[in-house]
């Protein structure tokens, strides 16, 4: 499969109806009605999450290698079924593998928490720490579906929040990839090697199109998820985590690139390239760095004071609104200061150079915490810049 070439065609697959980040359900079904009456992929009976919305679960291929593909158990993550939408368009434009694999798809598993663009489902669990206890029907489902079809190899989308970075440029992390720890001293079990084996693939294709933004997410051992559960349970499990990069608030092109990695998975696994792919290439992908962008970077600010006058990078973030670290949320309360001082190693959503800019008010304004809402100023450039305007 030429990654490239089909890059290039992106758009003959493009799911259009979703062109916004957030859609609604209502949207989703209607892409779904489309399919139903298309009749290219097989539909099982819906299953139902607690409120009630109907969960599809679509089949396609009559192969032996059986690959389940689900998306946004996190509500709030919707890119990955945006991607798994642009996947199907292709199944269906170009009937590729149906003999080589059989496909297990379920977009959108989570539609309560989509519907109000939250992590968890409607009872406030999260799905991918309830592949033990099963509590939720989300999560039974999942389980369900995995029981029923023992899948060789499943594929597991998510999105992640834009400020993530990779070396060794600290770049905003587009794709960050992942073949989930199997027990708590890190084995390679069979599962896990061949996983391995087809992320390398993935990576190799993909740093083709966007170098140095790919990182391998964090691998420790988490026996409440899927990924892990399913990994000992002996299907190869392959954590896909869509990023950003810049200010592409609808994640436009992390989408394609994530399309593009479902397509390289599939096609390596049912052409059994995987097989041959160099193990390394994934051992040397750099971690994905939490928290190391500002969505914000003014570099080389002056400050004047009476003490004396100095240089400061400054660091400006979103404060998330959450009251649990693990929760991706989406929801902010305003910009603060995050940090101060040398920065040249974090990345950045938006970057300002003020090398010819002075902060002309009293520095102790400028510190962790604050408002990020002080003036600038360049007499070279004759302007005044409030800090708000380059957000
Ligand atoms: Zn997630």
């Amino acid at each position: 499969m030429d990654i490239l070439a089909l890059s290039n065609n992106y758009d003959l697959y493009k799911e259009k109806s979703l062109r916004k980040r957030r859609f609604k359900y209502t949207d989703f079904y209607q892409v779904i009605g489309k399919h139903l009456e298309k009749k290219n992929v097989n539909f099982l009976e819906p299953e139902f999450s607690f409120e009630g919305r109907k969960i599809f679960v679509m089949t396609y291929g009559t192969g032996k290698t059986t690959i389940l593909i689900f998306s946004q158990m996190h509500g709030n993550e919707p890119v990955s079924t945006e991607a798994l939408m642009d996947f199907i368009n292709f199944l269906e434009a170009d009937k590729v593998w149906s003999k080589k694999v059989k496909l297990i798809m379920i977009p959108l598993l989570n539609p309560d928490g989509n519907e109000k663009f939250d992590r968890r489902n409607a009872q406030g669990i999260d799905i991918n720490r309830d592949a033990r206890k099963l509590v939720s029907p989300e999560a039974r489902i999942l389980a369900k579906i995995h029981k029923e079809f023992s899948p060789d190899f499943a594929l597991n989308l998510h999105d992640m929040e834009p400020h993530y970075t990779s070396k060794p440029e600290n770049l905003q992390t587009v794709l960050a990839v992942l073949a989930p720890e199997c027990d708590e001293i890190g084995s390679v079990n069979p599962a896990r090697k061949r996983a391995v084996k087809v992320i390398s693939g993935i990576i190799t294709a993909i740093n083709q199109l966007i170098p140095n933004r790919l990182a391998k997410y964090t691998d420790k051992f988490t026996p409440e998820a899927f990924g892990d559960t399913f990994m000992q349970k002996g299907t190869s499990s392959i954590l896909l985590e869509t990023g950003s990069i810049f200010n592409d608030k609808e994640r436009l092109f992390a989408r394609k690139i994530v399309f593009l990695s479902i397509v390289k998975a599939v096609d390596l696994i049912a052409l059994k390239g995987y097989l041959n792919t160099a193990v390394g290439v994934y051992r040397k992908l750099p971690d994905n760095q939490r928290n190391n962008a500002f969505d914000l970077k003014i570099q080389n600010l002056s400050v004047k004071t009476s003490r004396g006058d100095y240089q400061l990078d400054i660091g400006i973030r979103r404060i998330k609104k959450t009251y649990n670290d693990e929760d991706f949320a989406d929801e902010f309360s305003d910009y603060r200061i995050v940090n101060i001082g040398d920065l040249k190693r974090f990345g950045a959503i938006k970057s300002f150079d003020a090398t010819d800019y002075v902060f002309n008010g009293n520095y102790t304004e400028i510190f962790i915490g604050q408002k990020a809402g002080f003036e600038i100023s360049s007499n070279k450039k004759n302007e005044i810049i409030n800090i708000k305007s380059l957000l």
